[in-house]
């Protein structure tokens, strides 16, 4: 069940000013570097509870500035108590979270002089031995991945014994992925008087219960608008599985597209999507689970730097992933759950701006139109197909399925089967050579920037020499996701 809390409008609800917080003149100093000017309403709660070094519940999702809402405190803190250990411990289900949060821990603690290092899982051996030895001189801050800090921990050289303030990032995302285990197993070793942050998109029984065990005394961050940010402009069109395709060049084409991710709930299906969007032109990457981590740092990075225009990726990314100006969002299918449908649009009109969702509604997915309806409280407009595709399906909620496997168009869950047999596929079909082509393959400069921080620090913050001290020198090298 998701929370009331979760999904609002940032758009007019700040009231505050940082400065109302009483945070330090250096944590301000870093806040206005990053360019926010006024808190949004998650941060307008927490961050007066955190300094007040309550223990904390937030039902809160990734894109309402959730990670500022706690890092900001806890770097305030840090900054003017002087620690001589590692005083925070934030645990995160993946390891594009973990990395995204460091750099969001390297453009505020620039001028706070905090320091932290990211740990997750890696493919390489090089990774541990990386992350051993920045584990061994430590840092204020450690970002971690559960199973890879747990093996670091059991080696004997993570000094936790300190620890003052441990937050569960997306912890419903946590346990989703089968992290429950380990997360016990790691808040077991720490010191039991310590402030307890749990934030998550979402609030089943099994997180209350967590919460019970390891909180004491919370206080409950929950703010009032249950839907997506105002911003953002949601749309469904109802096409047949071969229509998908031609639909979404006609969309690039209509409107202006900067950046797009377009979500499908099977991993199967980003790479035929990717390829039949470059053969249209485009420039696309994929991104799923079972790519390299190399391999899918290079897609994101390629992507936020703006070398291709398009990713392509499965629910991987929906949560948790921070790109800057995501001019539009497709859910290619309908993702499985509703809360999921507001992850994957909560992509688009990040922070007060604005952004397209549009989803795309095959005939046995219509059934799950009402749940995202009823949970974001509003009804979505239901778009007809271009003149020149034929019709799509009729919209009807109450079929739950029609098992003829793709109806009278044909062409099942595969994107693209059929298509063919709309003539306007080869109208609106891109001729080789097109200039966007060549923007479709990242370029070689791009994919070795992958390290930790490519993006989005302050230009300032290569002057400090000590605070990355402990980092992990080659961040394209560490490990991510669903992940141990
Ligand atoms: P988060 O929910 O933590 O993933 O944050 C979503 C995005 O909002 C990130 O790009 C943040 O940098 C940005 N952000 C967070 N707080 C603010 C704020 N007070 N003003 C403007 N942007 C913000």
């Amino acid at each position: 069940m998701i929370c009331g809390a979760c999904i609002f409008n940032l758009t007019n609800s700040y009231t505050l000013d940082f400065h109302s917080f009483n945070l330090h003149e250096n944590v301000l100093t870093g806040i206005d570097s990053m360019g926010y000017n006024k808190p949004t309403p998650v941060q307008e709660q927490a961050i007066p509870l955190i300094l007040e070094r309550k223990d904390m519940i937030a039902c809160a999702q990734t894109g309402t500035g959730k990670t500022a809402a706690y890092l900001l405190p806890l770097i305030d803190r840090i900054s003017h108590e002087g620690y001589e250990h590692t005083s925070t411990l934030i645990l995160v289900p993946t390891r594009e979270l973990a990395k995204q949060i460091d750099e969001q821990v390297e453009g505020f603690g620039y001028f706070a002089s905090v320091s932290s290092i990211a740990i997750y899982g890696g493919s390489k051996g090089g990774d541990w031995d990386q992350q051993k030895r920045a584990l061994t001189t430590g840092a204020d801050i450690i970002i971690a991945t559960p199973g890879r800090l747990l093996a670091h921990m059991a080696m004997g050289y993570v000094k936790l014994d300190q620890l003052n303030h441990l937050v569960l990032d997306e912890a419903d995302k946590m346990m989703d992925m089968g992290f429950m285990d380990d997360l016990l197993k790691i808040i077991k070793q720490l010191p039991k008087e310590r402030q307890t942050l749990l934030f998550s998109a979402t609030m089943p029984r099994k997180i209350r219960d967590l919460a019970q065990q390891i909180l004491q005394n919370p206080a409950e961050v929950n703010l009032a608008i249950s839907k997506p940010a105002a911003g953002i402009d949601q749309r469904l069109y109802l096409a047949y599985d071969n229509q998908k395709l031609p639909l979404l060049e006609h969309l690039l084409q209509e409107q202006e597209v900067q950046s797009m991710i377009v979500f499908t709930s099977r991993k199967s299906n980003v790479n035929q999507i990717v390829r039949s969007l470059r053969k249209m032109g485009f420039g696309a990457e994929g991104i799923q689970s079972d790519m390299s981590q190399e391999e899918r740092e290079r897609a994101l990075q390629g992507f936020k730097n703006k070398q291709h225009q398009i990713l392509v990726a499965t629910d991987i990314v929906s949560r948790g992933i921070d790109i800057d100006s995501l001019s539009h969002v497709v859910n290619f299918d309908m993702p499985q759950d509703a809360e999921d449908y507001v992850h994957r649009v909560g992509r688009t009109a990040r922070a007060a701006s604005t952004g397209v969702a549009i989803t795309f509604v095959n005939e046995k997915d219509m059934f799950k139109v009402q749940k995202v309806e009823r949970l974001i409280e509003r009804e979505l407009p239901k778009l007809s197909l271009p003149e020149d595709f034929g019709p799509g399906p009729a919209y009807d909620p109450t079929k739950r399925h029609d098992t003829r496997g793709g109806g009278r168009q044909g062409g099942g869950n595969r994107p693209g089967a059929g298509a063919k047999k709309h003539d306007h596929r080869s109208k609106h079909h891109r001729k080789p050579g097109n200039p966007k082509e060549a923007g479709a393959k990242p370029q070689a400069q791009g994919e070795t920037s992958t390290a930790e921080g490519a993006t989005k620090r302050p230009n300032n913050r290569n002057r400090n020499r000590n605070r990355n001290r402990n980092k992990p020198t080659d961040g394209g090298e560490v490990q991510s996701t669903p992940q141990a």
